[in-house]
C-alpha cells in the first residue's frame, strides 16, 4: 500500500521527505503530502503525483528539522486534496500520517460526532487523529498515553507516524499490520514503509513490530509495548539493493503480488465477514438491500481477468441467490443493444475502475435505469463514481501487469455479496451459510498452505516451458479457473493457450491433442469430480501431458496424471480462490524460466483505458 516517510535530525526534513517519496513511488498512490514543525506546524497536501506536490511548494517556507510525508492510497474517500495526508487534530497541535485501514472508524466517528467534532476529510484516518487528540485533551495525559489508549480501542492495519507541537524534536509511530522502517543515523532517524529511502544514508535499521510503539528523537529510539513496558530495539544490518527492496525481496512485482494474497485475501475480508457473529458487514449492499436482492436479473460486465472473476460469481449467484446472471464482455455489451430493465442489477468488475469498455457500459446502463454497482480496487475511481454503490477490494496497489492478487479478492468480495444476499432471501439453510463463511474465513491461511508448495510449481513449469500450446481445462466453477490460467500463460510466457469447459473440448479442441501438448487440469474435487477424471482419460488416450490441479488425497488423479499441483481441501464454491494460485505461479515461472519480462509483458497496459 501507500507509503510513509519521516524524518528527524539535523538535516532539512523537507528535502529528505521529498527524495523518499519519490523513492516510493513505486508502490502506486494517489496523492501525496507533507507536514514540517518548526516555529509551527505546516500543512501541505495535494492530490496527484509528488511532482505536483513539490511544484505547488516552490516558493513556500519548507524550513523545518522534524517532518512526515505520505503518498495515499485511498481506502476511504475519494482521492483529493482534503482526504489527501497529513490530517490536523482539532485542536491544530498533531499532524498524522497513516498507512492501512481502521476497521471501526464508523462507530469512533459517530462518538466523535455527539461530542461535537466535525471532520474536514471522509478518512478513517481523521477519526482516528481526532479519537487520539480527544483522548489526550480530556485525560490530561502524554501523546504516547493517548495512543496507546486509542490503538486499545482501534480495529483494523495500520502505521501511524504523528507530530507534535508540545514535543517539537519528537515522532511518534505505531505498527499493527502495516510495515515500517526505522533508520538509525548519527544523531538522526528515519521512518518509512520500506528500506528504500532509507539506504542511501544508514544500512542499520530496525523493523518495528505489531503492537509496537516508537518514541524517536534525533539521538533516542525508545520501542514499547501498548503496555508501556520498554523493548530492546533489534538493529538489523541492510544487505539488499535498491530495487530488491522495492520488490520486497522477491525478484518481479508479479511474484511479489502472488505471494501477498494471503494477506491481500485477509484484508479483504477483515471487518466484512464476522465469523462470531455469522454477519457479512458491507454497506454498500446494505444501502442497496431491496433492489439487490429483488433483482430481476444480475449483470456481470467486466474485461479479461476482471471477467473470468464475473463467471466464476455467476455460478455463485444463481446457486446461493438463485438470481440469473449473465457475464457479458463490456466490449460487446457497449455496442449491442441489449435488453435492461428497471429491475436489474450491474455489477462491474474492475482492478483500475478506470477499464475504458467497462465505464461506458455501466453509464449506458445507468441510463437505462439498472443499478450499478461497482465491485473495485481503486477508491475514486471513474467507475467508482459512476456506480450508485459499491465494495472495493482493498488488494492494494497491482503492479505487475497480468493480475494476480486483485482476481482473488475480487473473488472474495463477490463470494461475501452473494452469501448476504442469499442470507437475506433465504435461499441458502443456516448450516451451509455458516458453513461457507468458515471456509471464507480460512482461505488466507491455504492459500499461503499452496505457496509453500512453490518449488514443485517452479519444476513443473521448467519442465513444460518449451511446449508451444496449452490447453486448460475445468468444469463447474473450475471452468472460470482454466480460462484464467490459460489467460495468465498467454500474458506472461506468450505461449498459445485455451481455456474451455472440460467436456466441450470433444467438439473441437481435442484434435489438438498428441504427446507434445499439455493439458491442465482444473480437477480439484466437486461435484464434477468422476465426469473430469473422464476427461482426463481421453486425453491420456490420445497420449496427451496431464498437468492437474488436485485436492490434498487424489490418489486417482495423481496415478493418472504426468505431474500434480496440490491445493488444500475445501468448498468447491471458495476453491477458484486457492485453484487459480498454481495457475499464476506456473505462467509466472514458465515466463521466468523463457527470459521474459514478466512485470511488463509485451503489448498489454495495466489499465486498459482505451476502447
Ligand atoms: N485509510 C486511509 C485513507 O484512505 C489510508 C490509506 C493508505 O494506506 O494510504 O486515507
Amino acid at each position: 500500500m501507500c507509503g510513509i516517510v519521516a524524518y528527524v535530525g539535523p538535516k532539512e526534513a523537507y528535502p529528505v521527505i521529498l527524495k523518499g517519496l519519490k523513492r516510493l513511488e513505486y508502490r502506486g498512490y494517489d496523492s501525496a503530502g507533507v507536514a514540517l514543525l518548526s516555529d509551527e506546524l505546516k500543512v501541505y497536501k495535494k492530490k496527484g503525483m509528488v511532482a505536483d506536490l513539490e511544484e505547488s511548494l516552490v516558493g513556500k517556507d519548507l524550513h523545518a528539522h522534524i517532518g512526515i510525508g505520505h503518498t495515499r492510497w485511498a481506502t476511504h474517500g475519494e482521492p483529493s486534496d482534503r482526504n489527501a495526508h497529513p490530517h490536523r487534530s482539532a485542536s491544530g497541535k498533531l499532524a498524522m500520517i497513516h498507512n492501512g485501514i481502521i476497521e471501526n472508524y464508523g462507530q469512533l466517528k459517530q462518538e466523535l460526532a455527539n461530542k461535537g467534532y466535525s471532520f474536514s476529510s471522509d478518512t478513517d484516518t481523521e477519526v482516528l487523529l481526532h479519537f487520539i487528540d480527544d483522548i489526550r485533551e480530556n485525560n490530561h495525559c502524554t501523546l504516547e498515553e493517548a495512543i496507546r489508549i486509542a490503538l486499545r480501542r482501534v480495529t483494523g492495519a495500520y502505521v501511524i507516524v504523528i507530530l507534535d507541537t508540545e514535543s517539537p524534536d519528537t515522532l511518534i509511530a505505531a505498527r499493527k499490520g502495516s510495515p515500517l522502517v526505522i533508520g538509525i543515523g548519527k544523531g538522526e532517524h528515519y521512518l518509512a514503509s520500506d528500506a528504500s529511502p532509507i539506504i542511501e544514508y544508514t544500512k542499520e535499521v530496525v523493523y518495528v513490530n505489531d503492537y509496537e510503539l516508537a518514541i524517536i528523537k534525533p539521538d533516542e529510539l525508545i520501542l514499547k509495548n501498548l503496555g508501556n513496558e520498554k523493548l530492546t530495539p533489534y538493529v538489523q544490518k541492510l544487505d539488499m539493493e535498491l530495487a530488491a527492496i522495492e520488490k520486497g525481496g522477491y525478484e518481479h512485482f508479479m511474484l511479489k503480488e502472488i505471494f501477498e494474497q494471503p494477506h491481500t485475501i485477509y484484508d479483504c475480508l477483515r471487518g466484512r465477514l464476522d465469523i462470531s457473529s455469522g454477519k457479512i458487514l458491507m454497506s454498500g449492499v446494505e444501502q442497496h438491500i431491496e433492489q439487490l436482492k429483488n433483482a430481476n436479473r444480475i449483470i456481470m460486465v467486466a474485461c479479461g481477468t476482471s471477467w473470468h472473476a464475473g463467471l466464476v460469481a455467476e455460478y455463485i449467484f444463481e446457486e446461493l441467490c438463485r438470481i440469473p446472471v449473465e457475464v457479458e464482455y463490456a466490449s460487446e455489451f457497449r455496442y449491442r443493444n441489449p435488453v435492461i430493465h428497471k429491475g436489474d442489477v450491474i455489477i462491474a468488475i474492475s482492478q483500475s475502475g478506470e477499464t475504458a469498455d467497462t465505464l461506458v457500459a455501466i453509464e449506458k446502463a445507468k441510463e437505462q435505469g439498472a443499478l450499478i454497482f461497482g465491485v473495485l480496487n481503486v477508491v475514486g475511481s471513474s467507475i467508482a463514481r459512476t456506480s450508485h454503490a459499491g465494495a472495493y477490494t482493498h488488494a492494494g496497489p497491482e503492479i505487475g501487469v497480468a493480475s494476480t492478487k486483485a482476481f482473488t479478492a475480487q473473488l472474495a468480495v463477490l463470494t461475501m455479496i452473494a452469501l448476504k444476499l442469499a442470507k437475506e432471501k433465504g435461499t441458502i439453510d443456516e448450516k451451509r451459510y455458516l458453513h461457507l463463511l468458515t471456509e471464507l474465513h480460512d482461505i488466507p491461511e491455504k492459500v499461503q498452505v499452496i505457496l509453500e508448495q512453490t518449488e514443485n510449481i517452479k519444476k513443473i513449469a521448467e519442465k513444460y516451458a518449451d511446449a508451444r500450446d496449452f490447453l486448460y481445462l475445468g468444469r463447474g466453477y473450475n471452468f472460470p479457473v482454466a480460462l484464467e490460467g490459460a489467460l495468465k500463460l498467454k500474458e506472461i510466457s506468450y505461449i498459445h493457450a485455451e481455456g474451455y469447459p472440460a467436456a466441450e473440448m470433444k467438439h473441437g479442441p481435442i484434435a489438438l491433442v498428441d504427446e507434445t501438448l499439455p493439458v491442465v487440469f482444473v480437477a480439484t474435487r466437486d461435484a464434477y469430480h468422476e465426469k473430469i477424471i473422464s476427461n482426463m482419460q481421453e486425453i491420456k488416450a490420445r497420449k496427451g501431458m496431464v498437468l492437474a490441479v488436485i485436492s490434498e488425497g487424489d490418489e486417482t488423479i495423481t496415478k493418472m496424471a504426468d505431474d500434480v499441483m496440490v491445493v488444500p481441501v475445501c468448498d468447491e464454491i471458495v476453491a477458484p480462490m486457492l485453484n487459480v494460485i498454481p495457475m499464476q505461479l506456473l505462467a509466472y515461472y514458465i515466463g521466468v524460466y523463457k527470459g521474459l519480462n514478466v512485470d511488463k509483458p509485451r503489448n498489454l497496459a495495466k489499465s486498459v483505458t482505451v476502447e
